[in-house]
């Protein structure tokens, strides 16, 4: 149990899920926002956009 513990939390930080407060899962996209590609978070569910995934938590 340990091991398995300890291996999602390294990897946790590149796959680590977020999900919006209707439920749907928080899905990174890449974005061109004035001649810049971005990260931008955005709902599965209700396509709702944030900037980080965490910013849904609120
Ligand atoms: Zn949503």
């Amino acid at each position: 149990m340990a091991e398995v513990l300890s291996k999602n939390a390294r990897v946790g930080i590149v796959t680590q899920k977020f999900f919006c407060t209707c439920g749907g899962e928080i899905k990174m996209k890449l974005v061109f926002n004035k001649g810049k590609l971005r990260n931008t978070a955005e709902c599965e569910k209700c396509h709702k956009q944030e900037r980080k995934p965490s910013d849904f938590k609120a």
